[in-house]
């Protein structure tokens, strides 16, 4: 056997994840009405260079922010008139906890908030409860046991690489063993689902250094990767650099991309959503529901909700929601276009026979045309009336769906 393929099945071994692992996800199998919680925790230790999450630095201002969002759950003023008190009866299917740094949260102001949204709102007893953290965390231990005892029950780590040069030139703090350090704390807490989140289209990646990162956090025996292209945000340090720095062309990072499906689907990842894969059944059951176009109420500023068919935010500013300001609309939502744009994002796809009786659509010959041509192109696939993107289908899905709309 040659060096090469000894390696690759020695790594196949290390990773793989033993089948008492896998479970058959019932809650992937709800309806899409299924309800989630979002609170946007607006604090950072300091700002990523590339970053445009609305969050700031005044770590004193805490204390506030936990208040305000308890007066929020506990009165539901800042997001009437778009939100009425039958709310609170809808099963909480799952509860998030984004940002930002949730991790800079003090270890029992999570116990505060979980204890206010399970007295205010129906609160499934198996509701996936997740926090984000970053993997320089402090007080580790504390941090999740307390979050343990809390309900937490599944933790999103901000890995991004594991490539020295690619964390600097992303301007991260921490190192891969932080992360290591940081999922070995979240199992010794007793927290089974592990997500990480890897990042895509580094300055100076490539797909060697794309595969150091993802062994790193295969080694790590996650239940769950969340891989993103680095989009270079207008505003941020990274953008007004933009013309100084090696990042992958186009191509490259498509390559990139499809080189992590393929090397992720070999070890046994199923790719349920573009940027997202999992073992076994265990999808992100709180972002599913966003693509499901089901109800989520976000608290917190820049958090954004959908409840009724009304789409509303809160803008990005914490004095203005410490103050009182009121949530503002956005749009309305839950149309056909939309469900049938987020349901291809999603490995289940669009099953047409159900979504055209649901808006009373009647497809002609051009949508079967214009979806056969991008069949016989491998980007999509058309299996007994469930439309899904492929692999390369995802990379350019925005111009799949809009043409698939257009011959709707
Ligand atoms: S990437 Fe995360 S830690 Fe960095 S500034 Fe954005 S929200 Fe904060």
């Amino acid at each position: 056997m040659k060096k090469e393929e000894t390696k690759r099945k020695t790594s196949e071994e290390q990773f793989r994840i033993p089948n008492s692992e896998f479970r058959i996800s019932n809650a992937e199998r709800r309806t899409p009405s299924a309800f989630g919680l979002y609170f946007h925790v607006p604090f950072c230790a300091a700002k990523c260079p590339y970053c445009d999450f609305y969050s700031g630095r005044d770590l004193s201002l805490i204390p506030a922010y936990v208040g305000a969002v308890k007066d929020e759950l506990a009165t539901l003023r800042r997001v009437s008139p778009f939100v009425t008190e039958d709310v609170r009866e809808r099963e909480t299917a799952s509860v998030y906890f984004g940002g930002g740094t949730p991790g800079l949260l003090p270890p029992e102001t999570l116990d505060e908030l979980l204890r206010c949204v399970r007295a205010h709102f129906n609160v499934d007893p198996n509701a996936e409860i997740t926090v984000e953290v970053n993997p320089t965390l402090k007080n580790r231990e504390a941090f999740f046991a307390s979050a343990a005892a809390a309900g937490v029950n599944r933790i999103s780590v901000g890995m991004q690489s594991a490539v020295e040069a690619e964390l600097k030139a992303l301007g991260r703090r921490g190192s891969p063993s932080d992360v290591a350090e940081t999922v070995r704390a979240v199992r010794a807490a007793g927290i089974g689902d592990i997500s990480l989140d890897i990042m895509l289209g580094i300055p100076g990646q490539t797909p060697e250094t794309l595969r150091t990162s993802l062994d790193h956090a295969l080694s790590l025996l996650p239940t769950h990767l969340s891989i993103y292209i680095l989009k270079l945000e207008e505003g941020t340090p990274l953008y007004a650099r933009r013309n100084r720095l090696d990042l992958p062309d186009e191509d490259a990072a498509a390559d990139l991309y499809l080189f992590a499906c393929r090397y992720l689907a070999e070890k046994g990842m199923r790719h349920y959503e573009i940027s997202n894969f999992c073992f076994g059944g265990r999808v992100g059951r709180h972002n599913l529901n966003y693509w499901r176009c089901g109800e989520y109420l976000g608290i917190g500023p820049a958090a954004h909700s959908y409840v009724d068919g009304k789409r509303f935010f809160f803008p990005r500013d914490l004095d203005a929601f410490l103050a009182g300001e009121k949530a503002v609309f956005d749009a309305p939502g839950g149309d056909s276009e939309e469900v049938f744009m987020l349901a291809l994002r999603t490995d289940t796809g669009v099953d047409l026979p159900a979504f055209t009786s649901r808006f009373g659509l009647t497809p002609g010959r051009g949508f079967y045309e214009t979806a056969a041509a991008f069949e016989k192109n491998g980007l999509l696939v058309n299996g007994g009336g469930t439309l899904r993107l492929t692999d390369k289908g995802f990379l350019v899905s925005n111009s799949i769906i809009a043409a698939l709309l257009a011959a709707l």
